[in-house]
């Protein structure tokens, strides 16, 4: 099975998949490839494999990726044939957490053995309020996601499920169920 989680940056995408990644041991996160630098306390395979434009665009070349987008102004993420591969040889479920075009792309390549799900933010302005409080961005930054937000919100309708990010303990428990109804 492939779990597939999009979202507007800032919606909780990150915070709600860590949370069903701690509940479950059958799921593992798929490690994508970036070209922007580690933020905070991110760790090189952890969260990313950290690579620059170069590798990347060789990579790309070479047919490493199931897709990949470049997602923020000059800068890449692209999801790896090998994860998928790693990560069922393990016997376990894949989860991608993927930008929206990345998502819709992703359920189109493997169908109905994905799940797709779409994180959204209660409204644009708290979207705004939560990237500012993660301190992880510059305004500009923060104000370039926010601007595409807009956009990706038109595009939830091409997932299997919306989940409205206002309550984070209602959200877990929903991330919760909507797992746990595919797998019944
Ligand atoms: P994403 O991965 O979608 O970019 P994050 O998981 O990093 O988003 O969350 C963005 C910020 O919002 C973080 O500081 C996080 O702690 C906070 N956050 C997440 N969910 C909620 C929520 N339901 N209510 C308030 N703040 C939240
Ligand atoms: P961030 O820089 O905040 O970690 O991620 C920015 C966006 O890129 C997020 O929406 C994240 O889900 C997305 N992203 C991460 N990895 C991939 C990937 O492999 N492919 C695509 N298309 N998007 C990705």
């Amino acid at each position: 099975m492939i779990l597939i989680f999009s979202a507007p940056s800032g919606a909780g995408k990150s915070t709600l998949v860590n949370y069903l990644l701690s509940q479950r041991d059958d799921l593992e996160f798929s490690v994508s490839c970036t070209t922007r630098a580690p933020r905070g306390q991110e760790v090189n395979g952890r969260e990313y494999y950290f690579i620059t434009n170069e590798e990347f665009l060789e990579r790309v070349n070479k047919g490493e990726f199931v897709e990949y987008e470049n997602v923020y102004s000059g800068t890449y993420y692209g999801t790896l044939r090998s994860e998928i591969e790693r990560i069922e040889n393990k016997g376990h479920h894949v989860v991608f957490d993927v930008d929206v075009k990345g998502g819709i792309h992703l359920k189109q390549i493997f169908g109905d053995k994905a799940l797709s799900i779409f994180v959204a933010p209660p409204s644009v302005e708290e979207l705004r309020r939560r990237l500012i409080g993660r301190a992880t961005d510059s305004m500009e930054k923060i104000e370039e996601r926010v601007k595409k937000a807009s956009i990706e919100m038109e595009d939830s309708k091409h997932f299997d499920h919306i989940i409205v990010n206002d309550n984070l303990e209602i959200a877990k428990s929903k991330f919760l169920r909507v797992i746990e109804e595919k797998f019944a």
